[in-house]
């Protein structure tokens, strides 16, 4: 099936056209699959690019919107011939789809991903990854609360991490990965598995689950407050409510399989929250005060780090470049 759409190849103006991979396989088309393929046409890193996901419905909306140039109905069919595979789906499900792809797989090529979690990807995926492929794991720290085909936006990955982590894979395939995500408008980092695995425990995956708890709370006390909590919500609130708003199936898997690093982290949370808990009691403000003087020195720090600024809901709708 080829996509007839209005997306065509790279930006005039953007500088030299530099083709990584001819053949890209995207598996899965959601966010972060439409957000790539629309930064790989801007920067034209890529010669084709096809796309494979799991329901029909997803892959109409796909040919629709010329979201990738080839979709294919099976994932096998999506990822023969293919340079580079890069698996865009939740990571509960990227065992299958490496098993489903492996006996397709060209010697030669890369297969790649862009899950949440690592140690748990390598794991599930890499036993069917034939010799004579390389498999380099890859986590952009990009997103939004927004999921499905309709969601990508080229600007997503500009000035944001991804995360390589090639655990001894070949050189020169890793540094072309690279090549691709710095061409996407990331910045990258290599890093170990289980160090990432914690990172991210720390910077997403447990804020998430605050985020979740918080309004869940909220939402039962709004059947005691009539409805007041929707209705005078403050930012705080509005805040958690959009991190809360994020793919149930995603985060599921995220927990899932980064149990030990949240499990870590949210033990720490829980006895700086009672140690909050105590100093609220007890009338302790300096401790609260001191507190929060340190944390709010975090946060000039991320500005300052230019990963976000000061405006609100920055990097969370698309922005045009220019
Ligand atoms: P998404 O928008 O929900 O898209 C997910 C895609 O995977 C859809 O095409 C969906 O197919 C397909 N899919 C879902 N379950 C499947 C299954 N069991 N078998 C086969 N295909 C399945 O998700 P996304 O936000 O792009 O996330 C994709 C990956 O990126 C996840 O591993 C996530 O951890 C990672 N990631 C997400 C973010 C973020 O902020 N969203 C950031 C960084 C990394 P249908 O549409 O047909 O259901």
């Amino acid at each position: 099936m080829s996509a007839g759409g209005p997306c065509g190849g790279p930006v005039p103006g953007d500088g030299p056209v530099t083709v990584l991979y001819d053949k890209v396989a995207l598996i899965g088309l959601g966010l972060i699959a439409g957000s790539m393929s629309l930064a790989m046409r801007r920067a034209g890193l890529a010669g084709s690019i096809t796309g494979y996901a799991r329901s029909a419905e997803t892959r109409a909306v796909a040919v629709e919107i010329g979201l990738v140039d080839h979709v294919c109905d099976t994932a096998a069919e999506a990822a023969k011939d293919a340079d580079l595979v890069v698996l865009c789906v939740p990571v509960g499900a990227m065992e299958a789809m490496a098993r489903d792809i492996a006996p397709v797989l060209k010697p030669g090529c890369t297969v790649s991903d862009v899950g949440s979690v690592k140690r748990a990807v390598i794991a599930a995926v890499g036993p069917h990854i034939p010799e004579g492929v390389h498999f380099i794991p890859a986590h952009p720290l990009a997103g939004t609360e927004h999921s499905g085909p309709r969601s990508g936006f080229a600007e997503l990955f500009d000035n944001r991490w991804c995360i390589l982590v090639p655990d001894g894979a070949d050189r020169a395939a890793t540094d072309r990965l690279r090549a691709l995500w710095e061409g996407m408008g990331s910045f990258v980092e290599e890093m170990d598995a289980d160090h990432h695995d914690l990172v991210l425990a720390v910077t997403s995956h447990t804020p998430h689950l605050i985020a979740y708890t918080m309004v869940g709370v909220a939402d039962d006390l709004q059947r005691v407050t009539d409805s007041e909590v929707i209705k005078f919500s403050a930012a705080g609130f509005r805040d958690f409510t959009r991190i809360a708003a994020s793919d149930p199936t995603m985060w599921r898997d995220v927990f899932l399989t980064n149990k030990d690093a949240t499990l870590e982290i949210l033990g720490r949370f829980t006895e700086e929250l009672f140690a909050l808990q105590r100093a609220i009691r007890t009338g302790d403000g300096d401790h609260l005060h001191a507190y929060f003087t340190r944390t709010r020195a975090v946060r000039r720090g991320i500005i300052d780090a230019g990963q976000d600024t000061a405006a609100p809901n920055f990097g969370r709708t698309p922005v045009p470049k220019g």
